[in-house]
């Protein structure tokens, strides 16, 4: 068994979508970025392609490629998860944090694990996602950015590559 880690920060700008996981949430306002800008599918790409020694989602897609302008960061999910089963490894549970203010994330909670599950290939008991506020301190607490963490457990697949 292999853990790994992952982190990302994206600007909160108007005429954004929220996107956290796949998920829509509603928000006058929505993370900045090359892709779709879903900080959570970025923090957790890098947490799966770490530990399997297959570098960043910075390496892998790296911003700037026209062809990944505007992306859906679930393709980008989906992609990853074929370079990790390709190398042999399946996932064995994914634990994440989003920091943002506002809206919370609790309602949102259920429909953000189950499009994680659907992108990892696993059961929604296997994805944990979990809201914090920054209790109006800093960049996340004034409503400018929103952070998340994941962290990721593989381990061999134990059949054929594909
Ligand atoms: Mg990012």
């Amino acid at each position: 068994m292999r853990v790994g880690l992952g982190w990302d920060i994206h600007r909160l700008v108007p005429g954004r979508p929220l996107l956290l996981g796949g998920v829509r949430l509603p928000s006058d306002r929505g993370e900045d970025g090359f892709s779709d800008g879903d900080v959570l599918i970025h923090a957790l790409i890098d947490a799966l392609l770490g530990p399997a020694g297959l570098g960043d989602i910075g390496g892998n897609f790296p911003p700037g490629r026209e062809d990944l302008r505007g992306i859906s960061s679930l393709i980008l999910l989906e992609r990853a998860m074929d370079m990790l089963r390709g190398a042999g490894w399946s996932v064995g549970n994914v634990d994440c944090v989003v920091a943002l203010e506002s809206p919370r994330i609790l309602p949102h909670v259920a429909a953000i694990r189950a499009s994680l599950a659907r992108a990892l290939g696993v059961s929604a008991d296997q994805v944990s996602v979990k809201g914090k506020t920054r209790e109006g301190m800093g960049e996340v607490g004034e409503g400018r950015a929103v952070e998340a963490w994941a962290v990721a457990l593989i381990g061999p697949s134990g059949g054929a590559r594909t």
